[in-house]
C-alpha cells in the first residue's frame, strides 16, 4: 500500500492551493438563496471553469482535467481548507452531468455539459413530488407524447434552488397505463418554459430554498430525452453508484467543520469544560471525520482498481450526515444561549454555527432518508428479509 503522494499529485495540490489564495472572493459572497447570492455564485463558478478547475474529474474536451478520484480529493481538501463558497449546481454537476455522460447523445453532451460545468446553466432536480417521496416509483406528473413532444402535465416539490435556475431534470409518466418504476422517461425541462410555474418554499432558516414547480402542457422536444422512452427509471437509477455515494458530500467538507468546532472549544474552554461530555463530543467529532477521509481514501483506492461501490454509498450517506448533525449540535452546545441567536442580532456568534446547525437537520432527509438507506445496507449488504 503507497499512503505517500506522488510529485503530481503534490503539484497538483499546489497549483490549486496558488489559484484559491490568488482567486477567492476577498469578501464572502451574498446568501445563494437570495437572487444577488445566487448570480454571484454563479459569476464564481465560471472563473473556476475558466481555469478548468469546476469539474476537474470531467474530461478535458467538457472544460475538465481529466483527473482521478484521489485528485479529486486533493481539490476538495484545498476548496474547504480555503473555506471556498459553496458550489450551487451541484444536482446538476454531480447527478445529472454523470447521467449524461453515460445515456446521454454526443450531442447531448456537447450542448449540455459544458455550460453545465461553467454554472452557465443552473440545474434543479425534480424528483420529488406531494405523494411520491422515498416512494418515487409512485410519480404521477405525465409526460404525453404529441409527435416530436412531450406535453408535461403535473407537479414536484422540494426542488432545490429551483426559483433561480434555468432547468430542471426530473421523472415524468410517459406511459398512461404504465405503474410504479415501469413507464418513466427522464425529461430536461427549461424552466422558462410556457406553462412552467414556480413558488418559493421556506426553508427553516426563512430563506427561499426550495420551489413546488407546477407543468400545465408544458411542451418538451423530445430531443430532451435521457435515454429511451419508457426507460427513466433505470437511467436515473444505473447512474454510477459511487457518483452519489463520494461525490456528493466529501469528506473535506466535514474535516473543515470539525477543526473549526476544535478551535470554538479552545476559545470556550472555560464553559465548555464545565461538562466533560462536550469535550468527548469534540474528540468524537475529529475521530469521526478523520475515519471518514481515511475510509474514502481506502474505497477510492478500491475504486481506481475497478471495484463498484454499491450498497456501501448507503453507510457513507448515514455516516456523513449523522456526523455532521452531531457536530451542530455540539457547537450549539458550547456556544449555549448565544448559539441561537440570528445573524444580526448584536450579540451573535459570527461563525456561521446557527445556519449551519438548522442546514444539519436536513442531511438525513434528502439524497434519501437514513430510514431508506438502513433499509437499503439491511437487504443489500446484510442480507436481512425485508
Ligand atoms: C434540504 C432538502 C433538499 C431537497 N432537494 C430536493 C430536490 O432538489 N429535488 C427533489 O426532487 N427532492 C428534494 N428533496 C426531497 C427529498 O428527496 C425528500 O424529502 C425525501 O426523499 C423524503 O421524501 P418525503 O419528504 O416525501 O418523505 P416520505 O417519503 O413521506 O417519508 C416520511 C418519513 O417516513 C420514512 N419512510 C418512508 N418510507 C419508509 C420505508 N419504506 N421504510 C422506513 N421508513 C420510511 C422516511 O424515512 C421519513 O422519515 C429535498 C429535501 C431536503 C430536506
Amino acid at each position: 500500500m503507497e499512503l505517500a503522494y506522488t510529485p503530481k499529485q503534490k503539484a497538483f495540490r499546489q497549483e490549486v492551493r496558488a489559484w484559491l489564495a490568488a482567486n477567492l472572493p476577498r469578501e464572502p459572497l451574498a446568501n445563494y438563496d437570495t437572487r444577488e447570492g445566487f448570480e454571484q455564485h454563479r459569476a464564481w463558478e465560471a472563473k473556476l471553469f475558466e481555469s478548468r478547475l469546476s469539474m476537474v474529474m470531467w474530461p478535458t474536451e467538457l472544460g475538465g482535467r481529466g483527473c482521478d478520484l484521489i485528485e479529486w480529493l486533493i481539490f476538495e481538501e484545498e476548496y474547504y481548507g480555503a473555506d471556498g463558497p459553496m458550489r450551487i449546481n451541484q444536482n446538476g454537476q454531480l447527478l445529472l452531468g454523470p447521467t449524461l455522460m453515460e445515456f446521454g447523445t454526443e450531442a447531448q453532451k456537447q450542448r449540455f455539459l459544458p455550460r453545465m460545468a461553467a454554472s452557465t446553466d443552473m440545474w434543479a432536480q425534480g424528483w420529488s413530488e406531494p405523494n411520491a417521496g422515498s416512494d418515487m416509483a409512485a410519480i404521477t406528473s405525465k409526460a404525453t407524447r404529441d409527435g416530436d413532444e412531450y406535453v408535461l402535465n403535473g407537479q414536484k416539490t422540494w426542488s432545490t434552488r429551483a426559483i433561480f435556475a434555468d432547468w430542471l431534470f426530473g421523472l415524468f409518466r410517459s406511459d398512461p397505463t404504465s405503474s410504479r418504476h415501469h413507464g418513466l422517461s427522464f425529461l430536461l425541462v427549461p424552466l422558462d418554459a410556457p406553462g412552467v410555474t414556480i413558488r418559493p418554499i421556506k426553508a427553516l432558516n426563512g430563506k427561499d430554498a426550495f420551489a413546488e414547480v407546477f407543468f400545465d402542457d408544458v411542451r418538451v422536444p423530445v430531443a430532451n430525452r435521457i435515454g429511451e422512452d419508457g426507460q427513466g427509471w433505470h437511467v436515473a437509477m444505473a447512474t454510477a453508484g459511487f457518483e452519489r455515494g463520494l461525490l456528493l458530500r466529501s469528506p473535506a467538507r466535514f474535516q473543515i467543520t470539525a477543526r473549526k468546532l476544535v478551535e470554538l472549544y479552545k476559545a470556550n474552554r472555560d464553559s465548555a469544560d464545565r461538562d466533560p461530555s462536550i469535550r468527548e463530543a469534540v474528540l468524537d467529532a475529529w475521530m469521526g471525520t478523520e475515519g471518514y477521509a481515511l475510509s474514502a481514501y481506502h474505497t477510492v483506492g478500491r475504486l481506481n482498481r475497478g471495484a463498484q461501490i454499491g450498497a456501501e454509498s448507503s453507510t457513507n450517506k448515514v455516516f456523513w450526515s449523522e456526523l455532521d448533525l452531531k457536530m451542530h449540535e455540539t457547537a450549539m452546545r458550547i456556544l449555549g444561549a448565544r448559539g441561537e441567536l440570528l445573524g444580526s442580532a448584536p450579540q451573535a456568534h459570527d461563525g456561521g454555527w446557527l445556519e449551519g446547525f438548522l442546514f444539519a437537520q436536513a442531511g438525513p432527509i434528502y439524497a434519501g432518508t437514513n430510514e431508506i438507506q438502513r433499509n437499503i445496507i439491511a437487504e443489500r449488504m446484510l442480507g436481512l428479509p425485508k
